[in-house]
């Protein structure tokens, strides 16, 4: 049974029915970003606490009462309940006292944006498209490739001409048609626009497409269950498009609304200075203007931001904020994770980490709040980067002497 009520625009409040394949507001055009509205006195009334833990459904789907999902259309690769970590030492590491971290890095394709790709998918069975496309800076694309590949659809990607090799093999062995775009991610999206225009493909691009949140707002409502229904006083994430953190506040509100946890947290959103379109917005109270893509956390160098509206309601409805951080913090970032925690993250999921840092060393976070972080991708994606991040190996040839020469040398 679906909860749905209808979908609505965020620029001029409009209402249309959901429709698998609606995507942005037929009055206010690209601009009009669509939500998804749900009775959630219905939903109160059907689901409960208990009802949940009684469920053994360990995936993103256990949530489907706030999906806009037909059961019978779920895609088979398992998404979702990754675990989360309480982070002793590298919360000692910040100063602070509680720190938690979601490794998302453990979805099917290693990334959050399975969450969403596994909802395009079911949404382009329920219109029986044989085709499902997207323009991505490399996660949506290899989690769209994945899912795809499940149910035997057919994919065509584009992807800027810098994605990473490990997200580009992974779309090729996935059996997508890869169009790799030499420009940057803007015109990666315009082309795949233009080409989903001509040949009737679904439409998987999560500026436009009003479902991908639903499925990426997953991620927050499994962090408060698996905290056992305690919210953090913050919940930290990178920001590219904006989709993930409007995602992940979706998730809490809805959670919220039904009676599951009794507060919200505030949001912390993270971009990187080379590329902060959003920040910028944020702390100038001024439209989002196109910024240049310079950063080697690829999945959050996004110019021209597609779901600006979502990602700035979050961050202003949970009385939080925006900050950027820089390449340099970002690698650190990925170095102090890993060694802490053992968890590998890709630059752009390693990005909340860095703000984190730095949002306390500002003052903006206090020592005493609690934290929470998502890993959105996993380090294994882009090793290239990670390389950068980390010191040479000990080179010694097979010899006893020469090893403890070699470790005394390195102290
Ligand atoms: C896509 C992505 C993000 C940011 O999500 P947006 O919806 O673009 O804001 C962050 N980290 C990783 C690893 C991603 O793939
Ligand atoms: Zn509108």
């Amino acid at each position: 049974m679906s909860y749905v009520k209808n979908l609505e625009c965020l620029k001029c409040g409009k209402t249309y029915p959901a429709m698998p394949d609606s995507y942005t507001c037929p009055s206010c055009g690209s601009e009009g970003i669509l939500d998804v509205i749900y009775d959630y006195k219905a939903i109160s009334a059907n689901v409960s606490k208990e009802k949940l833990k009684n469920n053994q459904n360990y995936s993103m789907w256990r949530y489907l009462p706030w999906m806009p999902i037909i059961p019978e259309t779920i895609p088979p690769l398992r998404v979702g309940w990754t675990p989360v970590y309480n982070a002793e030492r590298l919360a000692d590491v910040i100063g602070l006292k509680t720190l938690y971290v979601k490794d998302d890095g453990l979805n099917p394709t290693a990334s959050l944006k399975d969450r969403a790709s596994a909802v395009a998918v079911a949404k382009a069975v329920e219109t029986g498209a044989d085709t499902i496309a997207c323009s991505s800076t490399g996660n949506a694309a290899s989690s769209l490739a994945g899912n795809a590949a499940s149910v035997g659809l057919k994919s065509y990607i584009f992807v800027p001409g810098r994605a990473p090799e490990g997200k580009i093999a992974q779309l090729l062995v996935f059996g997508a048609t890869v169009v790799s775009v030499q420009g940057s991610y803007e015109d990666a999206f315009k082309l795949s626009a233009e080409a989903i225009d001509r040949w009737g493909w679904y439409n998987r691009n999560a500026g436009i497409n009003p479902y991908m949140v639903e499925g990426k707002k997953t991620v927050s409502m499994e962090l408060c269950e698996q905290l056992n229904w305690h919210v953090p006083d913050w919940i930290v994430l990178s920001v590219g498009d904006g989709c993930t953190i409007g995602g992940a506040w979706k998730g809490l509100v809805d959670l919220y609304e039904t009676g599951f946890i009794d507060r919200l947290p505030k949001v912390l959103g993270v971009q990187a200075e080379g590329c902060c379109p959003i920040t910028t917005a944020f702390v100038n109270n001024e439209p989002i203007r196109p910024s240049e893509e310079n950063t080697l956390a690829d999945s959050i160098a996004v110019g021209v931001p597609r779901n600006p509206d979502k990602a700035l309601r979050a961050i202003r409805d949970s009385h939080g904020t925006m900050i950027n951080v820089s390449d340099t913090q970002i690698l650190e970032a990925m170095r102090l994770l890993g060694s802490t925690t053992g968890v590998f993250g890709e630059p752009a999921g390693v990005t909340g980490l860095a703000g984190i840092q730095k949002a306390v060393a500002e003052g903006i976070i206090d020592q005493d709040e609690s934290v929470a972080f998502v890993v959105t991708g996993n380090g294994l994606k882009d090793v290239q980067n990670a390389i950068r991040a980390v010191s040479e190996p000990i080179k010694v040839p097979p010899d006893m002497d020469l090893l403890v020469k070699a470790l005394s040398e390195r102290g």
